[in-house]
């Protein structure tokens, strides 16, 4: 089903096609985040050093470590990893809550939240001092979810097993994270998807239902996030465009340096997939006052 899907990111990007192709059925590094809750970046550092374990910065987040030389469960029968030191993340995935840009005393909504990396680094990077509610349908995953946000120590987080959609139209956030269901056809190693047109065309349907909950619940002035971990422009630029129609104001997401890019509408950063970074869509909005 790989092929399905390549032969649609060929007609959408005929000029980049051959690195998607690469990015997609090659393996990925494995990359972390540090929990600046529990420890330091130094100190995370100085243990992997310990165990002879390499480590690389990225200049856009000083949080963020990729280990060139590891596989994943080395990292994960670590002490650091065991004490919720750090966080397996793809860098990717680090970006939508770097946009979001928390700070202390905002109402923020992260909807549709499990496993938890993003609501945990959002928690983080408003050193725990923003107010987030973070929205999860599946009982599993929610049950993951609690599991990550006390390992993370993110204790005043407002977690909630519910359908982000069906949330009350009253409530209303400074800040939204939508991070939405998709095919993940940006996460793709080693060739492995299982991708049907008709799995697309459900992602979108929720995508589209999430949207026009979320711009409901945006206040004024307040800023909506959306990312996608797809690079099909069925959930990425068409979305901007639903989005638009409903009313939202796109607003440019910060720019990222030396993330590897695909072309996308202005404003929106479609990261292509490669031997670090997963495929990944961003774009933000605003409401009118
Ligand atoms: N943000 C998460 C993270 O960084 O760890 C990943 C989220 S994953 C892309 C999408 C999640 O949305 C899945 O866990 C899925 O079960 C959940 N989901 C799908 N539809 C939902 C809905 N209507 N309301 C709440 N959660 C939903």
């Amino acid at each position: 089903m790989i092929d399905e899907l390549l032969a649609r990111l060929q007609a959408a990007y005929p000029h980049d096609f051959a690195r998607i192709r690469e990015g997609l059925t090659g393996k990925r590094t494995v990359s972390l985040r540090v929990n600046p809750l529990k420890t330091t970046v130094d100190d995370v550092r100085a243990a992997f050093a310990q165990h002879g374990i390499r480590c690389e910065t990225r200049s856009f987040y000083a949080d963020a470590l990729v280990l060139p030389d590891v596989r994943e469960d080395a990292v994960k029968a670590l002490p650091v990893y065991e004490k919720g030191e750090i966080y397996l993340q793809n860098l990717s995935s680090m970006l939508p809550p770097l946009a979001l840009a928390p700070a202390a005393g905002e109402n923020i909504l992260d909807m549709t939240a499990a496993p938890g990396g993003k609501t945990t680094q959002l928690y983080a990077l408003s050193q725990g001092k923003a107010l987030i509610t973070a929205c999860e349908r599946d009982t599993g995953r929610y049950e993951r979810l609690r599991y990550n946000l006390a390992k993370q120590g993110a204790t005043r987080v407002n977690a909630l097993k519910t359908d982000a959609a069906a949330l009350d139209d009253f409530l209303s956030f400074d800040k939204i994270l939508l991070d939405a269901p998709c095919t993940g056809s940006g996460t793709v190693e080693n060739g492995n998807i299982r991708f049907s047109q008709a799995y697309l065309e459900k992602c979108v349907r929720m995508q589209r239902r999430l949207l026009q909950k979320a711009f409901t619940m945006l206040k004024r002035n307040g800023l909506l996030v959306y990312s996608t971990c797809s690079v099909l422009p069925e959930e990425d630029e068409e979305a901007v465009r639903f989005a638009q129609q409903l009313g939202a104001v796109p607003v440019p997401v910060p720019s990222f340096a030396d993330v590897p890019r695909l072309p996308s509408p202005d404003g929106t950063l479609c990261v292509c997939p490669d031997g670090t970074y997963e495929g990944f869509f961003l774009a933000a909005f605003t409401k009118r006052p």
